[in-house]
């Protein structure tokens, strides 16, 4: 017996090493299948199919949403052009990532209209809207594979140049070419290796690496320390004017990085919109 339980322990360990990091994926899982589910729901009200493009901007019209009945985002008008740097700012609950589902096509507006390039969202063809967006959230998955792998998830053949340029943009260069393997390096179960700075670069790097027309950071900062975040803040306040960039924060050291401010108010509160201008550096 003690023979068969000494071979068999390493494998009981693993299995309870599986175990455990499927757990921890799982409020990421559970928020993955909670959006897509809300996304096929709503997906009937997005029967468009013309291509999006993205050359102008996008801009929100008199967009109302609220949840059952509980307004959340109340008469709001905004432009936001190609190249602008928005940020979303306002308390927690203030309907920060319900106005990024909003923009993204996951939740419809019980009023107003999202217009692309002056055209309404319900005309464009919503999958390939998405697909010019890449999300970056608090948490990213970091998956058991190559920094390569996880920069260019998804893909067969992944573009090694194109990931190491997406590096160098997200500040991640330096870090991942001191690894052993550099891109090749595999990195642990939910990047156990990299510190929660470094974690954040690797996703910002995948969102980069799609080359998206508007990149949507939903707190991107909020998890990490103070002298991290600002580190994390500068790399990102160097993507403004290559793509449009739409960040939700509730921190205030992300307000300088923004050439406009969406402020949104505790629900049921009218939310403001400030544009400071172009001039702004
Ligand atoms: P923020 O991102 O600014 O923290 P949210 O957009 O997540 O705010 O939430 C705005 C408000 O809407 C909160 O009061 C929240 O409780 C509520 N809310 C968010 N998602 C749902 C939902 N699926 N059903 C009902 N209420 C929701
Ligand atoms: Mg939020």
């Amino acid at each position: 017996f003690l023979a068969v339980f000494y071979r068999l322990l390493p494998r009981v360990r693993a299995i309870n090493d599986l175990l455990h990091q499927a757990k921890g994926y799982q409020p990421w899982l559970e928020n993955h299948d909670r959006r897509m589910s809300l996304a096929m729901a709503h997906q009937d009200y997005y029967p468009g199919t013309r291509r999006p493009t993205l050359d102008h901007g996008l801009r929100l019209e008199a967009v109302h949403f609220s949840y059952e009945g509980r307004t959340v985002i109340q008469t709001l008008t905004q432009d936001i052009r190609r190249g602008d740097f928005v940020l979303l700012a306002g308390p927690s609950g203030s309907g920060k990532s319900t106005l990024i589902d909003l923009i993204t096509g996951v939740l419809s507006p019980q009023q107003g209209d999202i217009l692309i390039d002056g055209i309404s969202l319900r005309e464009q063809d919503i999958w390939q809207w998405r697909n010019m967006i890449s999300i970056v959230q608090q948490d990213n998955p970091i998956f058991h594979a190559s920094v390569l792998e996880n920069i260019a998830w998804g893909e067969d053949a992944p573009d090694r140049d194109r990931a190491i340029a997406a590096c160098r943009q997200a500040s991640a260069w330096d870090f991942v070419s001191a690894l052993p393997n550099g891109l090749d390096e595999v990195l642990g179960e939910r990047g156990a290796r990299l510190s929660g700075g470094q974690r954040q670069r690797i996703a910002m790097a995948r969102a980069l690496y799609k080359r998206p027309q508007l990149i949507i950071l939903d707190e991107p900062t909020s998890s990490l320390d103070s002298e991290t975040e600002q580190g994390v803040l500068e790399t990102l306040s160097q993507l403004r004017g290559t793509c449009t960039v739409i960040m939700a924060s509730h921190s205030s050291k992300a307000l300088p990085l923004a050439n406009t401010i969406i402020q949104l108010d505790e629900v049921d509160a009218a939310a403001t919109a400030t544009g400071r201008g172009d001039d702004h550096e």
